[in-house]
């Protein structure tokens, strides 16, 4: 079976293109063996739903007694939402999606677990399109508290109070929660309530300004029944005592750490996402040579030189910096050169490569993470940014 769209699963048999077939027998160069548009531009994300669920049930094993929302925003972190979803479907407690849109495209793919709109509704019109599609939002603002008391809904609305208890971005006052709790919890047609807060600095686990937001969100809650949900991967993986009854995994699930390298519960996660290349050309250059745009990169000795498909225009981030770390054919080198908008270069001496052999930019062997600190930015970004041009494919040992 051939790949030619976006949104397809392997098994089996592979697809792969005539190149790589004919290195078949050659060492195991591909982490997934994913399928491979033929006669395509050699560049694509293999995506791991295998590795996606491991981090689902991981996410959960570290907050047993908590149910986990699996955040899927901005396109399931650049992942293909519908498809994780599809993929999380029958375990995931829910899922959490930035906007409507982000929902309605998974209803209408047929998920039908729990959605949560993370930043609520964006206008009091939006209301009736929460109402039809059964979603719950979180309510940050006293706008919002106004459009969902002044709805008129065919059922009742579940509603996410959120709290500001550090952030400083969106939600309540710690002050005003309980008023504005009481107005909720008597308006007829409101339905399941959660109070929710976010973190700012969960991802420095020695930093103690998670433990002061907790004892804001706390007192805030002082005296109130009501489910509490505050933790997002950092939270789940470095602050216990934040758990609380529904967790909001997303940067896990897709198998990065959000904490400082090193740190001992990461080490299971699995990264679900390879993004993949090959060689379209090799050169030998001299002493002296410059290469590419503003000939950052100047060969100190004979270097050979590759130059693989991908470019920011892809994604690959443009603030690379020269050591930027590779693998070609399995083997690590390093970026060299600046990065252009379809290509990128790098560093083949001394190492077994030819025209068409797979270079992998992030995934099994390249930490997504060291690429991102590389590049000043961070895993988010990177997935988040992953180009148009660049096809998905799917692997997945279940159906
Ligand atoms: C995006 C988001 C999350 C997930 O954060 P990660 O760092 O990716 O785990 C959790 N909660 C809220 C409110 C979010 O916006």
């Amino acid at each position: 079976m051939c790949i030619k769209t976006a949104v397809a699963s392997v098994s089996g048999d592979r697809c792969i293109s005539p190149v790589h077939r004919a290195k078949r027998d050659a060492p195991l160069w591909s982490w997934q063996n994913c399928a491979m548009t033929l006669s395509a531009r050699p560049l694509r994300a293999c995506i791991d739903l295998d590795a996606l669920r491991h981090n689902y049930r991981l996410a959960r094993q570290l907050a047993p007694a908590t149910r986990a929302l699996a955040v899927i925003k901005a396109n399931g972190y650049g992942h293909g939402a519908v498809a994780v979803a599809r993929a999380l479907a029958p375990e995931a407690d829910g899922f959490a999606v930035a906007c409507v849109d982000e929902a309605l495209e998974l209803r209408e793919s047929g998920i039908q677990n729990p959605i949560l709109l993370l930043e609520g509704s964006f206008s009091p019109d939006e209301i009736g399109q929460v109402d039809r599609a059964q979603l719950s939002m979180v309510v940050h603002s006293s706008q919002q508290l106004q459009w969902v008391l002044a709805a008129r809904p065919s059922r009742r609305l579940d509603c996410w109070i959120k709290l500001d208890s550090g952030m400083h971005r969106v939600g309540f006052a710690p002050e005003d929660f309980a008023s504005v709790h009481a107005r909720f919890a008597a308006c007829p047609h409101v339905g399941a309530l959660v109070a929710m807060t976010h973190f700012a600095r969960a991802d420095e686990p020695e930093h103690p300004y998670t433990d002061q937001q907790l004892a804001v969100f706390g007192q805030a809650l002082a005296g109130l029944r009501l489910p509490r949900s505050l933790a997002n991967s950092a939270a789940i993986l470095a602050w216990p005592q934040a758990h609380g009854d529904w967790t909001r995994p997303g940067i896990m699930l897709y198998g990065v750490s959000p904490l400082p390298d090193g740190h001992p519960l990461t080490a299971d996660l699995r990264p679900v996402m390879s993004l993949e290349s090959a060689l379209i050309a090799i050169r030998d250059l001299l002493p002296g040579d410059a290469v590419g745009y503003g000939g950052r990169f100047v060969c100190d000795r004979p270097l050979r030189i590759g130059v693989a498909a991908v470019g920011y225009a892809d994604g690959y981030p443009r603030h690379a910096r020269d050591g930027t770390p590779v693998a070609v054919n399995g083997q690590r080198t390093r970026l060299i050169g600046r990065v252009s908008m379809d290509m990128i270069t790098l560093d083949l001496t001394g190492i077994d490569a030819h025209i068409g052999d797979p270079v992998e930019l992030w995934g099994r062997l390249i930490p997504v993470n060291a690429v991102a600190q590389a590049s000043d930015t961070i895993a988010y970004q990177l997935f988040t940014g992953i180009g148009r041009r660049v096809s998905r494919s799917y692997v997945s040992s279940e159906r």
